[in-house]
């Protein structure tokens, strides 16, 4: 159980890039982050504009001397104090994720990066590289993967409760841009401009979520092909508004060979608020999450009623019950799952620095991960780019 009991030796020093205010991912970045004293915020470039960038880390009680205008400045000021920023956070528009993580990770500091990484897997293989030779921690943060049910999966996978897996299917299927918001929503319009999004928007956006829970509960998934297919049906958009993507695995230790995963990416699903619902469906059972009930997960056995596992209960698998913050029956939201995941980031980097390099089934979602992401999209849209065709992985 977490209860705010001491971790780490000392706070790390953090800074974020981007998340300035009003802003959609700022605030959880720092509720999550300062929610268990793991980190502490002492500098900032929170905004593409320097003067409300700073007037904003002001306004968040930062030291003036330590608001910065931009991100070099922050990094080259803050090399040369003594108690200098140790992590820092990111999130600006997808076309800044991949310079920024490149000069923190040079300049030696661990970094935690919005997703999608980068736009391509050079660029991921780079910095999986640089992370590697720096020995730095970068996290990513797919959010939804610090569910407490996720880690539950997880467990019930490896255990063999499923059987191999067959099947999964899922979506991340939200509504409200099935008309031009773009032209009235700074955070949308970015978002189908390729040079500030990259080669993608739904599935860059969502889609990605979906990939990092299933590889979050099946660890050693390997994709063999995949097959997609993508429109931009509000007209005028560069970027798909809405994605089907097919994907065929290889076989593992829980997974049968040739089995396959469905992945339904969308922001023009009417009616709908996330829409984001995963169902693994193994020889034996099946499990089913859905982000908006995220304390509960649905355990079909064939041949037996369903049953409806909750969060915090004693049946659960004991990693599944780890980052329980309050007991089971209160629920819990994206605020803790966000939080469990910056706690992970905090012990990696204490480890990291530590030399520590065994987690046992300690994990978060990585630069390795952030690259899978990437390389993902990259498939996906070389599938649909080349008419709808099967992609080798
Ligand atoms: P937004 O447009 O609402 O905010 C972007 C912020 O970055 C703004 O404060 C802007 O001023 C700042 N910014 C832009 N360029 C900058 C630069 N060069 N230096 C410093 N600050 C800069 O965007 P958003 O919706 O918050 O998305 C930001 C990122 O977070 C995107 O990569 C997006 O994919 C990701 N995101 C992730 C999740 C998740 O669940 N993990 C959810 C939403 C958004």
């Amino acid at each position: 159980m977490i209860n705010g009991s001491k971790v780490l030796d000392h706070p790390i020093r953090w800074a974020m890039v981007g998340g300035g205010k009003g802003s959609q991912i700022g605030y959880i970045h720092r509720s999550a982050a300062l929610r268990d004293n793991n980190f502490q915020l002492v500098a900032g470039a929170f905004d593409i504009n320097p003067e409300r960038g700073m007037a904003f880390a002001a306004e968040l009680g930062i030291d003036p001397d330590r608001c910065y205008p931009d991100y070099k400045t922050m990094f080259e000021k803050e090399a040369q104090r003594e108690d200098g920023i140790e992590a820092v956070s990111i999130a600006t528009p997808n076309s800044v994720h991949y310079e920024v993580c490149k000069a923190a990770l040079e300049a030696g500091i661990h970094v935690v990066c919005e997703k999608p990484l980068c736009f391509s897997t050079e660029e991921g293989e780079e910095l999986v590289a640089l992370a590697k030779k720096k020995n730095l921690v970068v996290g990513v943060t797919y959010g939804y993967s610090g569910h407490q049910m996720i880690q539950q999966a997880r467990q019930m996978i490896k255990n063999g409760d499923l059987g191999d897996i067959r099947v999964i299917n899922m979506s991340f299927a939200f509504g409200g841009y099935n008309y031009k918001i773009e032209e009235t929503n700074a955070a949308a319009k970015w978002r189908f401009d390729p040079k500030k999004a990259g080669p993608s928007f739904a599935m860059a956006d969502v889609g990605t979520h979906c990939l990092y829970i299933i590889e979050a509960m099946i660890p050693d998934m390997k994709i063999d092909k995949v097959l997609c297919s993508k429109d931009a049906f509000v007209e005028g958009r560069e970027l798909e508004d809405n994605a089907f993507t097919l994907m065929r695995l290889n076989g593992s230790e829980h997974v049968q060979e040739g089995a396959k995963v469905y992945c339904w990416s969308s922001s023009i699903n009417c009616g709908a608020r996330h829409g984001h619902v995963i169902r693994v469906v193994g020889s034996k059972a099946s499990i089913e999450w859905d982000d908006e009930r995220p304390n509960q997960m649905t355990y079909e056995i064939e041949g037996e009623p369903v049953r409806r596992l909750e969060r915090g209960a004693g049946y659960l698998y004991e990693e599944a019950r780890v980052e329980d913050r309050i007991g089971g029956g209160h629920a819990e939201g994206l605020f803790e799952a966000w939080a469990n995941l910056y706690r992970r980031f905090a012990l990696a980097i204490e480890g990291m620095s530590k030399g520590e390099e065994e987690y046992g089934d300690f994990w978060y979602p990585d630069v390795e991960a952030g690259l899978a992401g990437v390389k993902w999209i990259e498939k996906c849209v070389e599938s649909a780019n080349n008419g709808e065709v099967w992609v080798k992985y």
